[in-house]
């Protein structure tokens, strides 16, 4: 490691880190609503020394602090928004610690508080070494589902960046090379009429039968949409009870491309199947847009940097405590859950890593991956990565084979093996940093790379202006 005084600064710090990281985990707010989780980490930096602003973007979980003067600016993601439904205990067996509630069951306690871990290193490293420059951490409310960073991006907070970098939980230590998938999300309501369902059914208009109408109306669009564009929903409201017609109705759809411009087409595709729904059952219709995002421009030139770092940083260090946690965690797998999940992170690589055949925790550094042409998911790390050159990277804070949004990672990111995954991307993200801080070249190289895939194009926030984030959408429980 070259940034050794942040290394030991951020052993020194591990049970601050730590305390931080169980502390979001313990509250384990939804999207919008983590408040408490960013009020902690401002405390925590303001501590270190940090210029803090909570509010960035509009919401009030949002946080940009700042530390240092002058270019380069270096920007450090992070997130701590929890997901509904996967409350869980430290345990490796099913035990929720509040019944019903959200957990952490995509480790973001863990991103938020690493991404903490390495801004107060790297800021020690640039003052013992009298480096200028200023670091910046986002903390960046609502990834899971409203898209924070594209409202703190329309402020502007990330073009002022000469670089973003971030990493996320996961069961690997590698550098994935990937695109992701830009996205619309809205609620569709329709109003139609109550009326008796038995006694006087042909007074009702039905606004539950215009829900069924746009959906089926969307699955034979199916067929006819890009190859690589997923659409889907959920309906939120169907309705009281089945004698009285539905006065008003509400599904809730994504809407997800390869590019953003396929989305804005998409979009309007999707609202004529509810104008159509609309007009077939004598009700109307309301759009509300509730996110917006881009697809992620992936930058090689950071993320060669990013891999020289890890493999320089090397892989998190677990103990019998934690391969024990993973043995049994394990047999709550399915079985061929960690095969299955090797195949899909390697799609598109020349073959799955042979060190990995035996291992359930990954505590070897794996190779930079060019990933599969369909991207899975949705980031709005898209919308950072329009705005200036940004990469990320992946830490093993759980084991081979724990399901994606599960209790299992809620537990494994409350417990010893997320703990030493955070502390190790901690340490990678400070090493990256003093890359980017002492290397003009390679700043350089990545900014050409940025203008050159953006091909001129400017980033402009998807949600119109004035968009307000949907603060009502769910409830923090
Ligand atoms: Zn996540």
């Amino acid at each position: 490691m070259q940034a050794e005084v942040a290394g030991n600064y951020i052993d020194e710090k591990a049970a601050t880190i730590t305390a931080v990281s169980n502390r979001i985990w313990a509250l384990a707010e939804v999207g919008l609503h983590e408040e408490q989780s960013a009020q902690y980490l401002a405390d925590a930096l303001r501590t270190e020394g940090f210029d803090v602003r909570l509010g960035a973007g509009g919401m009030p979980s949002g946080l940009e602090a700042t530390w240092g003067e002058g270019r380069p600016v270096i920007g450090f993601l992070g997130e701590y928004d929890a997901l509904p439904g996967v409350s869980q205990k430290a345990l490796p067996l099913r035990e929720e610690l509040s019944p019903g509630s959200a957990g952490h069951g995509c480790g973001h306690n863990l991103l938020g508080a690493g991404a903490f871990g390495a801004v107060i290193g790297l800021k020690r490293e640039m003052e013992a070494r009298g480096l200028t420059g200023t670091i910046k951490y986002f903390g960046c409310p609502a990834e899971e589902n409203f898209g924070g960073k594209a409202h703190m991006a329309r402020e502007g907070l990330f073009t002022a960046c000469d670089a973003c970098l971030t990493w996320h939980p996961g069961p690997l230590n590698f550098v994935r090379s990937a695109a992701s998938l830009a996205v619309d999300s809205m609620n569709v309501t329709f109003r139609g009429r109550t009326a008796h369902a038995a006694a006087d059914p042909h007074n009702g208009r039905s606004a539950l039968d215009a829900v069924q109408l746009m959906n089926l109306g969307v699955e034979f669009l199916r067929e006819h949409m890009p190859a690589k564009a997923r659409v889907h929903y959920v309906i939120t409201n169907g309705g009281g009870q089945p004698n009285v017609v539905p006065a008003t109705a509400t599904v809730w759809y994504y809407v997800r491309a390869p590019q953003r411009g396929m989305v804005d087409e998409l979009y309007q595709r999707v609202i004529r199947c509810a104008r159509g729904a609309a007009e077939m059952t004598e009700t109307e219709c309301d759009i509300e847009l509730l996110d917006a995002i881009w697809e992620l421009l992936p930058n090689t030139t950071l993320e060669k940097v990013l891999a020289e770092c890890m493999a320089r940083v090397g892989p998190p260090r677990f103990g019998e405590a934690e391969r024990e946690f993973a043995r049994k965690l394990s047999e709550s797998f399915r079985p061929g859950q960690r095969e299955a999940f090797l195949a899909a992170a390697f799609e598109g690589a020349a073959a799955v890593p042979e060190e990995l055949g035996g291992q359930l925790l990954n505590d070897t550094v794996v190779p930079r991956v060019e990933a599969a042409a369909q991207p899975r998911g949705s980031t709005d790390v898209g919308d950072t990565s329009w705005c200036c050159p940004t990469a990320q990277f992946g830490m093993a804070c759980s084991a081979i084979g724990t399901p994606g949004h599960s209790w299992q990672f809620a537990a494994q990111s409350g417990m010893g093996i997320g703990h030493a995954g955070m502390l190790q991307a901690a340490k990678v993200l400070a090493e990256a940093g003093l890359v980017l801080l002492t290397d003009p070249a390679t700043l350089a190289a990545a900014r050409e790379e940025f203008a050159r895939r953006t091909g001129g194009k400017a980033y402009r926030c998807a949600m119109p202006d004035g968009f307000k984030p949907p603060f009502h959408q769910l409830a923090n429980k």
